[in-house]
């Protein structure tokens, strides 16, 4: 939809990258009517999600984010079925490596919470690893967990597999449209103002990623939504690295990888990373340009080199590099805000917004739709921010450590 905005909708979503989506398509499927997604780019999913590794990791640390990430697979699963459009979704599992003691106990915690959630996981030997990714070396490994149902997905894909189901399901998409103001009245949402014309609505949501700040900000909240860069790297195609091998994470390193265009792709968390302030740069404005960080990308291949030595002689075809969001408690910011009624979040990702985006999707309906949703829900809520006190210092040096202990034990 392209041409005319319609002069009212009952729900607007700012935003067409994965969160945006995911949700519109978790409310379509949940029954929910009259949906309008408005998105500045000519496209969905340009901005954040297309520059996303596409990694999708179940093993998390506790029973309500496992649910989450198995509610994002089983949606990536069914809508793999699709017979046109496909989030190009690849069950491969995935290896996790511990090179202590430390984190071999972790990873037995982690699969206690894994069986707890129903989330099928098992601890393999090194010749059971060498079997799944025979090019790595894991003779240093101290444990390796397997978890048979993780895999990857194209992160452009995803977007347009969730707009292609939630087009039949009646959600409408207008791109190249620039949300500028929220109208309202009485402590209540009542329009969005936009670069092509006012849409009369009862429920804003704002999924507008690195710009999640400024949108609520028109409605005068502040929330701590702090952009750190995060980038990875694809290497030229590389003999024997197949579509079929699993994704990795080897947490000691902060290394994370999978196979792409028959390439390596390899990312991490950085020790010192660099964040931005999302008041530095206007609604109108993007987060500042990112060039590729060569010494970083760099010590990725060293530390990656005892088990892939070949990657030193690969050469790189690809940075991908963005503005992932976080918060400072590492935690989601979903559902309605108390103090501007029909504002609803569904933002600060802690950079797995493509991998949650239908678990998330699926809180969001929860939190809209009970009366009393659970305590999970309830902790996700943008009032731990609006209704507390908290400084633009703290919020970010706590953003920053949840970047760089993202494997933290
Ligand atoms: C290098 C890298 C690797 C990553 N790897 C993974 C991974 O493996 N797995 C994973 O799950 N996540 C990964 N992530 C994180 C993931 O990309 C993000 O969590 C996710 O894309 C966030 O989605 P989003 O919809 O919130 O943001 P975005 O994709 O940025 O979408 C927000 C949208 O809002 C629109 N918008 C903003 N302002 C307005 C406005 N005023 N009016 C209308 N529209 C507006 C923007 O144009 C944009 O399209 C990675 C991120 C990076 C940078």
């Amino acid at each position: 939809m392209n041409a005319n905005l319609p002069a009212q909708a009952r729900i607007v979503i700012v935003g067409g990258g994965a969160v945006g989506c995911g949700v519109a398509h978790a409310l379509a499927e949940a029954g929910f009517a009259d949906i309008l997604l408005l998105e500045r780019a000519n496209d969905v999913g340009e901005v954040t999600t297309s520059q996303g590794a596409g990694l999708c990791g179940q093993p998390r640390d506790s029973v309500e984010r496992v649910k989450l990430a198995m509610r994002s697979v089983a949606i990536f699963r069914e809508l793999q079925r699709d017979p046109d459009v496909k989030p190009d979704w690849h069950e491969v599992g995935s290896v996790r490596v511990a090179l202590s003691e430390k984190r071999a106990q972790e990873f037995h915690h982690l699969k206690k919470i894994a069986d707890e959630a129903g989330l099928e996981t098992a601890l393999i030997d090194q010749t059971e690893a060498s079997r799944r990714w025979p090019l790595m070396d894991f003779t240093q490994t101290k444990a390796i967990l397997w978890c048979a149902s993780d895999g990857y997905m194209t992160p452009r894909c995803v977007v347009k597999a969730y707009q292609h189901r939630s087009s039949k399901l009646g959600v409408r998409f207008a791109t190249s449209v620039a949300v500028e103001g929220i109208i309202c009245q009485d402590g209540r949402v009542t329009a969005v103002k936009t670069d092509r014309g006012t849409v009369a609505c009862e429920l804003v949501i704002n999924a507008a990623g690195a710009h999640a700040h400024h949108i609520a900000k028109l409605v005068g909240l502040d929330l701590p939504i702090v952009p750190v860069r995060h980038e990875y790297y694809i290497t030229v195609p590389m003999d024997g690295l197949t579509p079929d091998l699993p994704c990795f994470r080897i947490p000691e390193l902060t290394l994370y990888g999978r196979v792409r265009d028959q390439g390596l792709l390899l990312g991490g968390w950085e020790p010192n990373s660099l964040h931005t302030d999302p008041r530095e740069y206007g609604l109108s404005t993007t987060p500042p340009d990112i060039k590729p960080d060569w010494p970083v990308l760099d010590s990725f291949t060293e530390k990656i080199l005892p088990f892939f030595p070949t990657a030193k002689s690969a050469g790189v075809k690809t940075v991908g590099k963005g503005w992932p969001t976080f918060t400072p408690d590492g935690r989601f910011i979903i559902g309605e805000s108390s103090r501007v009624k029909g504002f609803v979040m569904a933002g600060g990702c802690n950079a797995h917004g493509i991998s949650g985006s239908a678990g998330i999707g699926s809180l969001l309906v929860q939190s809209l739709r009970d009366r009393n949703p659970s305590d999970y829900v309830k902790s996700l809520s943008p009032d731990r921010f609006t209704e507390t006190s908290w400084t633009w210092a703290d919020a970010s040096r706590q953003a920053k450590a949840v970047y760089e202990t993202y494997y933290g034990v």
